[in-house]
């Protein structure tokens, strides 16, 4: 049944009871703060922000990289009956105004280190009362300072099926990222759906790596371990060492990553210098995750196998998970059965009302109590994306097998159509990621002089595997693959460049080409 409560209180609704064991940790500097503080500040932080104006329906922006003051802000604002809007904390002056103005946010809560940035982007934008730090700076009201104000905790009503809870922004991969309103029953009653197959329990140790602002951290590593009791150790950003050396040091259980994450467990070297003995599980979403690469990095850290999770923004955020339970029963590569109360379709590309049985590949289509309220002030892009009948068409390809289990293969857009074949660029990158002198890669298509769109290749090369040459790669994927999926082009790159999300970001390099 759908979940009828505000998130805060989908969250929080035990959070008293947990009392005094920790919720949040600073991975850092190691300060603590328990249920009872999470309970007891964020209800005063409401109560505070009321006072300060903020009103129903209000937009929040909350622009901060990942601290154990982020969930405060986040779960203060919604219970001040704000909509939170998460912002980039790396974004320049520029993107974070247009967020701001495309949001029509009234209010923005910072950290003085982005202080500046946020400024320049009030500016910019128009419409912002005043700005908040959770920190401290001169000229400005602080999350502490507000917390000493004496106020009646505001009392509001809800309705969760109507209320924007959050308004994320998709990761941008293919386009300009869209506001996505979510209500609080969709939030909650995810978070429901996929916590009765993933649950996370009193004693565990999440560690916060992926950004809160984005909404699979937002779910899988805040609202998720906070509703159940886990404490969550927050880290800024990642870096590999101080991630093992967190994993280490708080006794991690279990870790939500994307694939850039798990490419790095399965093959760094300063993996095998930290004790990670204490992890009972991974899980990974949010991108493509080779089946092959998920085994390399399960057997290096002797775990059982890496489980995955599949969703986006609009789906607030997830259809499916590996339950826990079944890692190790669940077929190499799947991303998960569908969760309970929602509908999946697997349709023909080229003829979308023709529906597609097991073992064959289409485009993926949802249907749930999860799909999104809609994007916001884009009526034309939310009919496009989500059909009359409540169907939302996810443009990524899939296949199930005869037990229900889904198989990812990429995005619709993405695919290289080469000579009337279709070629995943998802498959070649994980293809080339099994060389040992490759470190990383991301394939595109690219049209040669006679027209035939082709797939290129962006490899970076690892110093401790020998430097393969170009012909290296071509014969390493040609030896592999069927004629029409080998890459016809190599170019060497430092980096790929990525969505804070983990995303390849692919346009980018149709950009260089
Ligand atoms: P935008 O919509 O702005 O272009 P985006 O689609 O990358 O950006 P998100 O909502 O963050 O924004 O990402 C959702 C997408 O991530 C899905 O449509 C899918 O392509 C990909 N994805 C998520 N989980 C998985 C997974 N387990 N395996 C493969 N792909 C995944
Ligand atoms: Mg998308």
């Amino acid at each position: 049944p759908p979940v009828e409560l505000p998130v805060h209180d989908a969250v929080l609704g035990h959070a008293a009871d947990f009392g005094e064991r920790p919720a949040l940790v600073d991975g850092t500097d190691g300060t603590t703060l328990t249920y009872e503080q999470l309970d007891r500040f964020h209800r005063r932080l409401a109560a505070a922000f009321a006072e300060a104006g903020v009103r129903k329906g209000d937009v929040l922006a909350l622009h901060s990289p990942n601290t154990i003051a982020f969930p405060t802000a986040f779960y203060a604002a919604t219970r001040a009956g704000a909509t939170v809007t998460m912002a980039h904390p790396l974004a320049t002056a520029e993107e974070l105004a247009k967020q701001l103005r495309d949001s029509g946010a009234r209010w923005l809560v910072t950290v003085s280190p982005l202080l500046a940035t946020a400024r320049r982007a009030a500016e910019l934008a128009g419409g912002v009362r005043e700005i908040f730090v959770c920190d401290s700076a001169p000229g400005h009201r602080s999350l502490i300072d507000l917390l000493g104000t004496a106020a009646p905790e505001p009392e509001l009503a809800f309705d969760a099926a109507e209320d924007v809870a959050v308004l994320p922004y998709s990761s941008g991969t293919t386009g300009v990222p869209k506001g996505v309103m979510l209500t609080h029953r969709q939030i909650g009653t995810n978070l429901a759906q996929l916590q009765s197959a993933a649950p996370t329990g009193p004693g565990e140790r999440i560690l916060a790596v992926l950004p809160f602002f984005h909404i699979y951290g937002l779910t899988a590593l805040m609202n998720a371990p906070l509703r159940l009791g886990s404490t969550v150790v927050v880290l800024p950003r990642f870096d590999l060492e101080t991630f093992l050396a967190a994993i280490e040091k708080h006794r991690i259980t279990g870790l939500y990553v994307a694939p850039p994450i798990v490419l790095a467990l399965a093959k760094h070297p300063a993996v095998t210098r930290y004790d990670l003995s204490c992890l009972q599980y991974v899980l990974c979403a949010a991108a493509p995750l080779d089946a092959a690469l998920a085994r390399a990095c399960a057997h290096r850290l002797g775990l059982p196998p890496i489980g995955q999770a599949y969703g986006m923004t609009e789906l607030s955020p997830g259809s499916h998970v590996v339950p826990l339970d079944r890692l190790h029963d669940a077929p190499a590569g799947t991303v998960g059965k569908l969760i309970a109360g929602t509908e999946m379709r697997i349709v023909d590309l080229a003829d979308p009302a023709r529906d597609l049985g097991a073992g064959e590949r289409g485009e993926i289509l949802i249907r749930g109590p999860q799909v999104m309220k809609g994007y916001l002030g884009r009526p034309e892009a939310t009919a496009a994306l989500i059909d009359a009948d409540g169907w939302l068409h996810t443009g990524d390809v899939g296949q199930v097998d005869g037990d229900g289990w889904l198989f990812v293969v990429d995005r619709v857009k993405e695919l290289i159509k080469y000579k009337g074949f279709q070629v995943a660029p998802a498959e070649l990158e994980a293809l080339l990621l099994t060389h040992p002198g490759i470190a990383d890669a991301a394939v595109v298509g690219e049209y040669d002089e006679d027209g035939n769109e082709v797939p290129h290749a962006f490899v970076v090369r690892r110093s401790e595997g020998g430097e393969p040459t170009e012909n290296d790669v071509l014969l390493h994927v040609a030896e592999r693959v069927a004629p029409y999926k080998r890459v016809r082009k190599v170019t060497f790159t430092d980096s790929v460049p990525r969505a804070a999300s983990g995303k390849i970001l692919r346009r980018e390099l149709r950009e260089r080409i």
